[in-house]
């Protein structure tokens, strides 16, 4: 198992860690920041530094399956040698990059929260990112949409995780049925995000801490994707 200092704190950059085990392409820790790919959020990438000064680059960080289910693999570039077993590192985030990450990923929730249909997939990017919709015969106002977003990001309002058990849920029906994401059972206990008198989903992945750091945002092109799904893309909007 390897400890999961992101979600508890996604603000942190680096730490210190051992290797635990080698896979095909790449090295296992007890203790990672680098987010593995899921939820619709893309795996990170950074630097492992070794003792002696030497670099290696992560290129992606996935889950573990099979006999390292449960662990996080740093998948390192090809042709270098994998520090060994018990070797101390230091784990350092491509920071941009991932922040980036965050602050598409809370904006995926805000647009959650203002629109009404069904959610067939998200895909978060640092540049772009995309939200599939089954709308039915709703038809989205891009300007409006566009407009209610950066209302809800300049109201500034906090971003915070909570962990709630499957037990818990059956109690409070109400609370799911809010939720345009059903909430995962069978493992104990499920993460939700909320954003402060907005949102609440079931999510694993990482956000900001307020809706303020987005920044300025912009709906781009709405696709038609076959009948019952609607590609919604996301900007920043740097003008
Ligand atoms: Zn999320």
């Amino acid at each position: 198992m390897t400890e999961e200092i992101f979600r508890e704190d996604a603000y942190v950059k680096s730490c210190e860690a051992h290797v635990t085990a080698h896979t095909e392409d790449g090295v296992i820790l007890d203790r990672t920041v680098f987010y593995p790919e899921g939820g619709g959020q893309p795996g990170d990438t950074g630097i492992l530094n070794v003792a002696g000064g030497t670099q290696i680059r992560i290129t992606q960080t996935l889950k573990g399956k099979g006999d390292v289910a449960g662990s996080i693999v740093h998948l390192i570039e090809e042709g270098v040698e994998l520090p060994a077993i018990g070797d101390s590192v230091t784990v350092e985030l491509d920071w941009d990059r991932r922040y980036a990450h965050m602050r598409m990923h809370t904006l995926l929730h805000l647009m959650l929260s203002l629109v009404n249909a069904k959610i067939n997939g998200a895909a978060v990017g640092a540049v772009k990112s995309r939200m599939d919709f089954d709308l039915g015969d709703l038809v989205l106002d891009k300007e409006h949409l566009t407009e209610e977003l950066n209302r809800l990001i300049t109201e500034d309002h906090s971003v915070r995780a909570s962990w709630i058990s499957d037990q818990e849920l059956e109690e409070r029906p109400e609370l799911v049925r809010t939720m345009s994401v059903q909430p995962p059972t069978g493992h104990g206990m499920v993460r939700l995000m909320e954003i402060d008198q907005i949102d609440l989903q079931p999510c694993g992945g990482t956000h900001v801490l307020s809706t303020s750091e987005i920044g300025r945002v912009k709906i781009g092109k709405i696709e038609n994707k076959g009948k019952h799904n609607r590609r919604v893309n996301l900007v920043f909007d740097n003008d």
